[in-house]
């Protein structure tokens, strides 16, 4: 968490109280001013990460797609953007996000299991850099449209390789039983139908075997079965441009040990130059690794409730604002801003306040806190408010970038009245 230090307070005189600092600025600066809770992104680490990934493949073809899903924000994606980011997106709504935010439509790859025809139009007249197909009527379905708009659908199929990715369940995408992609086994048989379609461009290959991968061991079992396949089309004649392997890297939440984009990369390079791939575009759709470090979600303690089994620390933030700990039993770090020296370590769990037991951020974190601290929920940067909801009529957090010893709000907390603006009484 570089760009999270705790620093000696900038008000007070320095003493052995610290205090938690988003690149040059105090949080609890920013959550007086912005209100809590608050997401907190700090655009050095946005950058600092998308540039591993370019320093990785700097020296071959490459397209690095930044999965929009993870954290859609516009300023996020306008930063990235400006680095000269592609974007990976799973809806036409990412895809107008993409293009709000100044991003390359020829950049773009389309992923998702059931593209709308009213999506696939869309993105033939803006010109994505391909669609990632999931299946032989989706083929079918973009070749209709295609044809209709008289215009060329350039596609990769996004194989399924069956390969374990030893992550939680809910985000493991490369085995047979998931609904993600064609059965790599099958997949030539779609590449012939695809190259013989009028208004089909075969452009590659593609696979995203899952999300949260702390090894690279599933990533290159899924690479070699890429080139068995890629080496069957060959032979078959289809010549393809690019591969695209996927996101997917972990990042460190607890005490993960995980490959960086470059461990993982130097190892894909060198087993395609050893197969003679080595002049194709290769295609990455990092998400999380891109964006999860580079976010904290800042919430305050209302209430300190102890009771016989335990002790609750009923905080402003809850499962609507972040979900992950409710649906995957994440575990995020969870810091108090501030130093105590005079506050007594406890163990607590970190609960919202909405009506159900679900809702917590975290469960038996030993903490110095007490009434109205501000507490830091570490790694909040990718899949936290883009899962947020409305839910016991929430307003959503607002969400503010830090640059240097600048912040700018890049979302604004939504009000009451928004919320059921969309809303209306019958008659
Ligand atoms: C979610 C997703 C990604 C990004 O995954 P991360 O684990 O966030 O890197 C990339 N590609 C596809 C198709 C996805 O669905």
């Amino acid at each position: 968490m570089e760009w999270f230090t705790f620093q000696s307070s900038a008000n007070k005189a320095p003493s052995a109280n610290r205090e938690l600092f988003a690149e040059q600025i105090p949080v609890q600066q920013l959550a007086e001013k912005f209100g809590t809770p608050l997401y907190v992104y700090s655009r050095q680490a946005l950058e600092t990460s998308y540039n591993a990934y370019y320093q990785a493949l700097a020296d071959r073809d490459h397209l690095i797609c930044y999965a929009v899903k993870a954290n859609s924000n516009l300023a996020v994606l306008n930063v990235l953007a400006r680095l000269g980011a592609g974007f990976d997106i799973v809806s036409i709504g990412e895809l107008e996000r993409v293009l709000a935010a100044g991003g390359n439509p020829e950049k773009v790859v389309f992923s998702g299991v059931a593209k709308q025809r009213h999506e696939i139009r869309r993105a033939l007249e803006v010109g994505v850099h391909c669609f990632n197909i999931e299946s032989e009527q989706e083929l079918e379905r973009i070749q209709e449209e295609a044809q209709a708009m008289d215009k060329i659908a350039r596609v990769s199929l996004r194989v399924n390789p069956d390969v374990d990715a030893q992550t939680h369940p809910y985000i493991s995408t490369g085995l047979k039983d998931n609904k993600f992609g064609i059965d790599i086994n099958h997949a030539p048989v779609v590449y012939a139908r695809a190259e013989a379609l009028s208004h089909i461009e075969v452009v590659g290959v593609d696979c995203h075997i899952g999300s949260q991968l702390t090894t690279t061991g599933p990533f290159l079992d899924a690479l070699e079965r890429l080139l068995l396949l890629m080496d069957q089309l060959k032979a078959q004649g289809i010549q393809l441009k690019h591969l695209d392997i996927g996101g997917g890297l972990g990042v460190q939440y607890q005490d993960e040990v995980v490959p960086s984009p470059s461990d993982y990369l130097v190892s894909v390079k060198q087993r395609l130059a050893e197969k003679g791939y080595g002049d194709l575009t290769l295609v990455v759709e990092p998400g999380r690794s891109i964006a999860a470090q580079a976010g904290i979600m800042l919430t305050r303690v209302e209430l300190i409730k102890p009771t016989e089994q335990k002790n609750f620390a009923i905080v402003d933030g809850a499962m609507n604002d972040l979900l992950r700990p409710s649906i995957y039993s994440a575990w995020h770090t969870i810091v108090n801003t501030v130093e105590h020296s005079d506050v007594e370590s406890l163990s607590y769990d970190v609960v919202g306040p909405v009506c159900e037991s679900g809702d917590f951020l975290g469960k038996e974190r030993a903490l110095a806190i007490k009434e109205g601290d501000l507490l830091a929920i570490y790694s909040s940067g990718a899949y936290g408010f883009v899962m947020s909801s409305n839910y016991n009529t929430r307003c959503r957090a607002a969400e503010v970038m830090v640059d240097g010893s600048e912040a700018y709000v890049i979302r604004r907390r939504e009000t009451v009245e928004e919320q059921f603006a969309s809303e209306s009484l019958l008659p």
